[in-house]
């Protein structure tokens, strides 16, 4: 895929170990460099009549529920991809913690985590706090396996103690997905795919800025990119498509900036100018704004901004004029700063800005929990959290240190129970995350307003020791030989499935290890 161009396979797992080195040498991944689709490649039709909300949704640059757009919210969904860690939770907080959306409740975010150097109880943690974790793969690969997809939301069940119901989006490493990808999210019962990018202006009569929709009716974005989609392809009812909005600058159509605008270039210019950023981002935003108000994005990878990660060369420059735009931003009327499941929430429910306050997804989320209990909160987990101590990548989980970091062949390895002490008990299906008392296995909540059932994803035969609560031990001696079987309880296809990641993940290591080298 052309336009899916990355200066390199780099994995984040070698990235995050080299990113002093690396910051100022690499290119972000996930750049375009001129428009995905057209008109006539994406063949695109849809029938309103029957394609009705909260269900269904036609592709459309006009906002959904037949809403004016003065009365839609100008929504910024804000993300983050690649590896859950301490600093890159401070850069994104350097953009957040200190805002109010305009009903005073903070805003929330989307982080697409891919499990290499993540800290697995900052995923707890940071998901309590009421963010959106979502899936970008085990080992950050393109185009991935089901076991690549699978195994990261079963490893994020398993050692953050996230609800699989909870788990509901996913963004392809290197924006690099197929039509097998949407197939085999589809599958796995993902609610949505955010991978695609939207690269045309809204002030093009043949904009693909669309509104979130639902593939009963293919896909409209990337038609020049991805074989085999659109004019129809795939069809997968319900299952939604979250288009990544570009940012334009002097150039138009053919200066687009998708994925850390800040890193590139702008107007063709040979350097980073973050007044010439500030200002073609301003310039996008208000085109959207007068318009029909379609999402902007502000999609990360927070290492990039992070001044706390040892070495950092990131300009305090740019993360000022990325305060600056949000500033500036949330000086307008009606302009809230989101998450993509909030965003497809208000899609699916359109409700006029008069109205916001009845959205509960726009609420205020602070669940009310005083027990010492190992639980995301971080008023109720010290001294609880275990440490697992890795020499490559040590983490943080309050759900038991597994033997091994999990993989695509085994994604909840077995817990490492010292002698004499209690093995962690995972998050069971009728148990949410604030109140799940992962040490005694008991949950605290009394009442029915954080009662809790998790029907999102039916367990396979054997999934029933990866997902689902209990220790994560393997009591059957077979089933620990062979990974899990999908959640659409199909048969195994566990061999076929894995070879090809294996030898990717061969591959990827040695181009990632023979990309440093040659750089240095
Ligand atoms: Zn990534």
């Amino acid at each position: 895929m052309v336009h899916f161009k990355s200066s390199t396979m780099l994995p984040c797992a070698l990235f995050a170990l080299f990113v002093p080195l690396l910051v100022a040498a690499q290119s972000p991944e996930g750049t375009i460099s001129g428009p995905t689709t057209s008109t006539e490649a994406a063949g695109y039709s849809c029938d309103a009549s029957k394609c009705q909300l909260p269900n269904c949704n036609c592709a459309s640059v006009k906002p959904p529920g037949g809403l004016q757009p003065s009365d839609v919210p100008q929504f910024i969904v804000f993300t983050a991809d690649d590896a859950i860690q301490s600093y890159t939770l401070d850069a994104v907080n350097q953009f957040l913690a200190h805002r109010k959306n305009p009903n005073g409740c903070a805003p929330k975010m989307t982080y697409y985590t891919s499990l290499g150097y993540t800290n697995y109880s900052l995923v707890t943690d940071w998901f309590v706090a009421g963010n959106e974790i979502a899936d970008h793969t085990v080992n950050h690969v393109g185009d991935p396996s089901a076991g690549e997809i699978n195994g990261n939301l079963i490893a994020l069940n398993a050692l953050a103690g996230i609800p699989l119901a909870s788990i509901k989006g996913f963004r392809a490493p290197f924006l690099n997905y197929s039509v097998d990808t949407l197939k085999r999210l589809y599958e796995s019962k993902f609610t949505y795919d955010s991978s695609a990018s939207a690269s045309v202006p809204v002030t093009d009569p043949n904009s693909d800025a669309f509104w979130p929709y639902t593939l009963d009716y293919g896909m409209a974005n990337d038609c020049l990119e991805v074989p085999g989609s659109c004019k129809g392809e795939p069809k997968l009812p319900g299952f939604w498509e979250i288009p990544m909005y570009a940012f334009f600058d002097n150039l138009g159509a053919a200066g687009p900036h998708l994925m850390d605008p800040w890193l590139d270039n702008a107007n063709g210019a040979s350097a980073i100018n973050d007044t010439a950023t500030l200002e073609y981002m301003k310039n996008t935003f208000t085109a959207h704004y007068n318009g029909n108000r379609q999402p902007i994005g502000l999609y990360t990878h927070p290492i990039h901004v992070s001044r706390s990660v040892p070495g950092s060369t990131a300009s305090n420059s740019t993360v000022n004029m990325i305060n600056a735009f949000l500033d500036w931003a949330q000086n307008q009327q009606n302009v809230w700063i989101i998450s993509s499941e909030q965003l497809l929430d208000w899609v699916q429910h359109p409700t006029p800005v008069s109205q916001l306050d009845q959205l509960s997804s726009l609420k205020c989320s602070t669940p009310q929990v005083d027990a010492k209990i190992c639980n995301g909160m971080p008023s109720s987990q010290a001294g609880l959290i275990q440490h697992c101590a890795f020499p490559d990548f040590p983490f943080y989980t309050c759900y038991g240190c597994p033997q091994d970091h999990p993989t695509v062949e085994k994604p909840n390895p077995p817990q490492q129970v010292a002698d004499g002490q209690q093995a962690r008990f995972r998050l069971p299906q009728n148990c949410s995350t604030p109140f799940w008392d992962p040490i005694k296995g008991e949950c605290i909540c009394t009442s029915s307003t954080c009662a809790f059932a998790d029907g999102s994803r039916p367990i396979g035969p054997n999934g029933a020791n990866l997902t689902g609560g209990g220790t994560g031990t393997f009591e059957d001696p077979a089933s620990s030989s062979t990974t899990y079987v999908p959640f659409n309880n199909a048969l195994p296809s566990v061999s076929l499935d894995i070879l090809p990641t294996l030898i990717l993940g061969v591959v990827g290591a040695f181009i990632g290890t023979f990309g440093v080298i040659s750089r240095f």
